[in-house]
């Protein structure tokens, strides 16, 4: 993975630029120590590290906005950061760049039940959202797996998702409005606390954008009532192929759970080992959860068991009780941990139509094998989010090149079956090359001028989502 060399003169100026970072902020707010930067060299994606120039940890948008008005002054280039748990490199500093961190702008600015709304800073992290609001009855739809540790910020950036967006949506679908800083210092309100306000539809363009077009400092969140009950059913198959074509069915039928989760047997054998779920050795197997009251559950439950049925699996267990619900989706929330403790691992993140799951899990069978790297697939199938986690040693030479190779070939085989490059991990560093692959070069150019507009110096979040070759001749002026 090639990243741009940095700018010598900037790495010698690094004194200079930090004294001038210390006279906008509180001294605890500027790190420039390398040991102490070192905390900042990667995000999830800890495959590649770079210590940033310095660090800078703001508490308010006017102090955010300072620091890029400076930023942009000194041509600086800035990595906006959440909690850094990217799988994407998304938040992957250069050793000439100031890493803005909102981790302490975590607030909740305003509380608006009649309305459904909840306003935060932007580095609150996504559980503690539901946190806020659980006791009066409201919760936070999108969910993605990190959620305990994940921001706001980091989630808008990417659009996250997670287990329950298949029902109620993913970050842009629950977001109402955003507090958004340009590159230049310019603070815009984007969006407000009710559907649909006037003008162009910037949210959307700011959804997703990771962080290349301004610095999320607030948001303004849609809350929900909290559903009157929900109940999974965990169903397993001997084929990888027929759990697809059963989550295939579900969707057909016209049922709308909130969740489809699919594990596949690499997936379950890790858990199991981890977590003790007491989840049926099989190729692979399904979490179906549907929410509403005890009637509306059963008759959704019902349809969902009839077509499973259709399909034989060798388990269906639906549960009973708050304690077995809890125990069929423990081994899915361990599922990434247990992966971890067996080996390295890259996690995808492409989506494909949902009728192509039988055919895309068999291809990716069969390159695994090809090159000879394990893969095991635990993702939200559902809506076609597919999260193949690819195994290697990352001690072994080869292996990371070997890993890459059979990562762009499975993100490839999405875009070919009429799918795209990322459901909701972003494209950052990782996919940034494989963009052509996605999108015809006028449509790229498009997606190029939207960056120009918000920040004609391109010095934000260098060297990301765009292949580099395209962005040449931008970043150099
Ligand atoms: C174990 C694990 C499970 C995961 N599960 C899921 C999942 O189920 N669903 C899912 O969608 N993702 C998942 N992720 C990926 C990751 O958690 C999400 O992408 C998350 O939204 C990143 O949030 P963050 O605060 O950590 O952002 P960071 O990693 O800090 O940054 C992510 C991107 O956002 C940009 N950014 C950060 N702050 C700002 C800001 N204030 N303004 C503008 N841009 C900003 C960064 O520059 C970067 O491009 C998972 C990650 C891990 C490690």
């Amino acid at each position: 993975m090639e990243m741009p060399k940095p700018n010598a003169m900037i790495v010698s100026a690094k004194s200079r630029i930090v004294a001038r970072l210390r006279k906008l902020l509180p001294a605890d707010a500027v790190i420039e120590d390398e040991a102490e930067t070192r905390a900042y060299e990667c995000d999830a994606l800890t495959a590649y590290r770079c210590p940033p120039l310095a660090v800078v940890l703001p508490r308010t948008t006017a102090e955010v906005s300072a620091v890029l008005r400076l930023c942009h002054e000194e041509n600086v280039p800035v990595v906006p950061r959440g909690s850094g748990t990217s799988l994407a490199g998304g938040a992957l500093p250069t050793a000439d760049c100031v890493v803005l961190g909102v981790s302490r702008m975590n607030g909740v600015i305003e509380t608006d039940y009649d309305n459904r709304y909840i306003r935060v800073q932007s580095g609150r992290t996504n559980l503690s959202v539901t946190g806020a609001v659980e006791s009066d009855g409201f919760f936070y739809a999108p969910d993605p797996s990190s959620q305990l540790a994940c921001a706001i910020a980091g989630n808008i950036a990417m659009n996250s998702g997670g287990a329950h967006c298949l029902k109620y949506g993913v970050t842009i679908n629950n977001l109402l409005g955003v507090t958004l800083v340009q590159m230049d210092g310019t603070v815009l309100e984007i969006g407000g606390p009710f559907m649909d306000p006037g003008g162009l539809d910037l949210l959307g363009v700011i959804c997703g954008s990771e962080g290349q077009l301004g610095v999320v400092t607030e948001a303004t969140l849609r809350i929900l009532p909290k559903p009157e009950g929900a109940r999974p059913v965990l169903i397993g198959f001997d084929s990888n192929e027929v759990a697809g074509a059963c989550v295939s069915d579900i969707i057909k039928a016209g049922v709308l759970p909130v969740a489809i989760e699919f594990m596949d047997r690499p997936c379950i054998e890790a858990t199991e080992a981890f977590a003790k779920a007491g989840y049926p050795m099989c190729e692979a197997l399904l979490i179906v959860e549907v929410e509403g009251s005890p009637a509306e559950i059963d008759e959704q439950l019902g349809v969902i068991k009839q077509i499973a049925r259709r399909h034989n699996p060798v388990e269906l267990r639906e549960a009973e009780d708050e304690d077995q619900a809890k125990r069929i989706w423990l081994g899915r929330k361990s599922a990434f941990g247990a992966m971890g403790q067996i080996n390295d691992y890259m996690c995808l993140d492409g989506t494909i139509p949902v009728s192509s799951l039988p055919y895309v899990l068999r291809r990716i069978a069969e390159m695994s094998k090809d090159i000879g790297l394990d893969v095991a697939n635990v993702f939200h199938a559902g809506d076609g989010n597919m999260h193949p986690l690819i195994l290697f040693d990352a001690n072994k030479p080869g292996d990371l090149e070997r890993c890459e190779t059979l990562g762009a070939d499975i993100l490839k085989l999405c875009v070919e079956v009429g799918g795209c490059l990322t459901g909701e991990h972003g494209v950052g560093i990782e996919k940034r090359d494989l963009m052509n692959v996605q999108f015809a070069p006028d449509d790229l150019e498009a997606q190029l001028r939207v960056k120009d507009v918000f920040d004609p110096k391109w010095l934000l979040n260098p060297a990301k989502v765009f292949p580099l070759a395209s962005t040449a001749s931008r970043r150099a002026v």
